[in-house]
């Protein structure tokens, strides 16, 4: 039998991200909980900015019954810059549960709060070793481009390996914009949509990101930061977005004043 071109490409990819991989904190550790705060931080943001935000959390909270003996408070406070704070909202939803009743079995990570199917396949690629390929938004895009038939499995055992290639490859050299297509790809030779010249046409539309500059995000960006440096807000300094931040449990009111979520409980 011929052998299979998209089973080969993906042995090309697990040799290429052995010899260059990069060397991640997260991919030293097969840590349930350390896989699922550098998986839950890297949602919608960039490894150089996560980085440092990933190494003080490991450091402070290195396992879930440490996060969940803190207020929710102190969670969001340590996400302070790192953007979508429900983010560690729910991670700190996740360290209660799990300090309370263990992991749930690999096949019901999607119960803990905040997890949901691609956070769940990441959990089972990354920290269980699984043999299943997690898709987020840039691997779908390598998929749809590069294995148009759709993704035809790792080699045995080399699930992590070829999960994690997707992920580098999908920033690196396939990305949204810009495909370095001639310029190192390491699936160049026989990349479907490059050979035909239809990159651009079989990516998958993304949702536009909306503007920052004077948006809700960016006005409770702002109390979350008062909140994080001074412990306290003014509700009045912006009632709308204090009420947003109280209604999605960041933060509490205390009278007139916004609080850190869970405080003084
Ligand atoms: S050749 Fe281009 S489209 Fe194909 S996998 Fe590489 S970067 Fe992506």
């Amino acid at each position: 039998m011929a052998p299979d071109p998209s089973a080969q490409a993906v042995r090309r990819l697990v040799r290429w991200f052995r010899d260059e991989g990069p060397d991640l904190p997260w991919r030293r550790t097969r840590d349930r909980w350390a896989i699922l705060v550098s998986e839950v931080m890297l949602q919608a943001t960039p490894v150089s900015r996560v980085l440092p935000y990933y190494d003080a959390w490991m450091r402070r909270w290195p396992r879930a019954d440490d996060l969940a003996a803190e207020p929710v408070g102190e969670a969001i406070a340590a996400w302070q810059g790192l953007g979508y704070p429900r983010r560690a909202r729910n991670l700190h939803a996740a360290a209660v549960v799990v300090a309370r009743d263990g992991w749930p079995p690999a096949e019901r990570y999607q119960d803990l709060p905040g997890v949901g199917a691609y956070t769940a396949d990441a959990l089972r690629c990354f920290a269980d070793e699984m043999p299943v390929l997690p898709e987020d938004v840039n691997v779908k895009r390598v998929v749809a481009r590069r294995f148009p038939g759709g993704w035809p499995g790792a080699p045995r055992g080399r699930a992590w390996d070829a999960g994690q290639a997707m992920m580098d490859l999908g920033r690196e050299y396939c990305r949204a914009r810009a495909p370095r297509c001639d310029d190192g790809c390491p699936l160049r030779a026989g990349c479907p949509a490059a050979d035909a010249g239809i990159v651009d046409e079989v990516t998958p539309r993304g949702r536009r990101q909306a503007r920052y500059e004077g948006s809700m995000r960016q006005r409770r960006g702002f109390l979350l930061r008062a909140l994080a440096e001074d412990g306290r807000a003014p509700v009045d300094t912006d009632p709308e977005a204090a009420e947003s931040l109280i209604a999605e449990g960041l933060a509490d009111r205390r009278g007139a004043v916004l609080v850190p979520a869970g405080s003084g409980r």
